[in-house]
C-alpha cells in the first residue's frame, strides 16, 4: 500500500496537469490513497503570485477537491482522495494561517518554511537561495524556524525537512547535526515527516531528508508518510518503490495515513 499526500495544482501557478490528470496517474500507479496539498495563499516574497493561489482562487481549490471527492472514493481501483494544504510558515501570520486551515475540512496540513527574511535587507529569499550568507548561520536559522513550526501546532506533517539543500551548498559537518538540534522540538509536539520524493530531481539527487536523517527520525518514533510533491502529472507516485525500501531500510514498519487531520498508523 503506498500514499502520496503532496501534490499540486495549476492555482499555484507553477504546476501544470487537470486534477483528473493527476488521480487518474495515481489510479494506474495503484496507489491507495492520493491527497492534494495545494500552496497557501500567504507566501511572503514579493513574486509570490507565481508560487501560491490567491485567497480567490483557494475557493476554487475547495470547489475542485469537493467535486472531486464524490468520485474518488478509493472504489474501482481508484485512490481514496485526500485535501490538505502546504501551510507556508510565516510567523507573524501563524494567527491568520491557523485560522483558515479551519476554515475547510482538511485530511492533514503540511508545513514547509519555504522563504527566510535576509537579515542585511529584510526580504524575504528561498531558503535555498542564501548563496552569500554564512552557511553554518543559515541551516542554523532554518532548522530554528522548522523547530518553530513544528511547535506552532499549524501543521500535522513536516514537509521537504531539509529542502535547504537545494542549494547545493552543505556547511562541512552535514545536515544531521542541525537536525539533532531540533530532534526534541520534532518529538514533542508529535508530528509527522514526509518523505519526499522529489529531491531526487533536484540538484542533490537523493529525498528530502537525506538517508542519515530519515533513520535519526524513525529511530527517535517520529511518524512518517510519503509525498511525491507532484507539479504535473508525471510527477504522481515518483521513486514510490524506493521511497519504500529506503524506508524499511532505516528500520521503517508503518507509515502514516490521514483522515481528518487524525493519523492513522499503517504497516508498510
Ligand atoms: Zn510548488
Ligand atoms: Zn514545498
Amino acid at each position: 500500500m503506498y500514499v502520496d499526500y503532496h501534490n499540486h495544482t495549476v492555482l499555484c501557478h507553477h504546476a501544470t496537469g487537470t486534477v483528473e490528470e493527476y488521480l487518474e496517474r495515481a489510479r494506474d500507479l495503484g496507489i491507495a490513497e492520493y491527497g492534494f496539498a495545494e500552496h497557501s495563499y500567504w507566501m511572503v516574497r514579493p513574486d509570490a503570485r507565481n508560487l501560491c493561489p490567491s485567497l480567490e482562487e483557494m475557493q476554487t481549490y475547495f470547489q475542485w477537491m469537493d467535486r472531486a471527492r464524490e468520485q474518488w472514493d478509493g472504489s474501482g481501483g481508484g485512490p481514496l482522495l485526500r485535501v490538505g494544504l502546504e501551510a507556508d510558515w510565516v510567523p507573524d501570520r501563524i494567527g491568520e494561517a491557523k485560522r483558515f486551515v479551519q476554515s475547510y475540512p482538511f485530511d492533514y496540513i503540511l508545513g514547509s518554511v519555504h522563504h527566510l527574511q535576509d537579515p542585511a535587507t529584510g526580504k524575504w529569499v528561498s531558503s535555498w537561495w542564501f548563496d552569500e550568507c554564512d552557511l553554518d548561520t543559515i541551516y542554523t536559522t532554518y532548522f530554528e524556524e522548522v523547530a518553530q513550526l513544528a511547535r506552532s501546532g499549524l501543521c500535522d506533517i513536516l514537509a521537504h525537512l531539509d529542502v535547504i539543500r537545494r542549494s547545493t551548498r552543505v556547511p562541512e559537518k552535514g545536515v544531521l547535526p542541525y537536525v539533532e538540534a531540533i530532534l526534541p522540538a520534532i518529538v514533542e509536539s508529535g508530528v509527522a515527516v514526509e518523505i519526499n520524493a522529489s529531491g531526487r530531481d533536484h540538484l542533490n539527487g537523493d529525498f528530502f531528508p537525506q538517508e542519515d536523517v530519515l533513520r535519526l527520525l524513525i529511530e527517535a518514533g517520529v511518524p512518517i508518510t510519503f509525498g511525491s510533491d507532484a507539479h504535473a502529472p508525471t510527477h504522481v507516485g515518483r521513486y514510490a518503490s524506493d521511497v519504500v525500501e529506503l524506508f524499511t531500510a532505516c528500520g521503517g514498519r508503518e507509515f502514516m495515513r490521514f483522515e481528518n487531520r487524525r493519523m492513522i498508523p499503517t504497516p508498510v
